[in-house]
């Protein structure tokens, strides 16, 4: 098991926000990589679903926003 912080594209300022959670999974491994490269053609995990599901703020703009592209989250290794 290996722990991975989400982050997403931003919709306003095209940078990477983090999602408040942490997540644990099987998969190991230590690049920055996208949910839709990792699962591709499978799954989600459901607790990377239940992450997508919430909104972030834009550090930059203060907006808030809801990325569900796949291709636009990223797992990044903690620690
Ligand atoms: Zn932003």
């Amino acid at each position: 098991m290996a722990t991975y912080r989400l982050y997403a594209n931003c919709d306003f300022c095209e940078e990477g926000h983090p999602f408040p959670f942490a997540v644990s999974l099987e998969i190991e491994y230590t690049n920055k990589r996208s949910v839709g490269d990792i699962y591709m053609g499978n799954k989600l995990p459901g607790d990377i679903v239940s992450i997508m599901r919430n909104r972030i703020q834009c550090s930059e703009s203060g907006k808030f926003f809801v990325q569900d592209d796949k291709n636009q989250v990223y797992l990044v290794p903690t620690g």
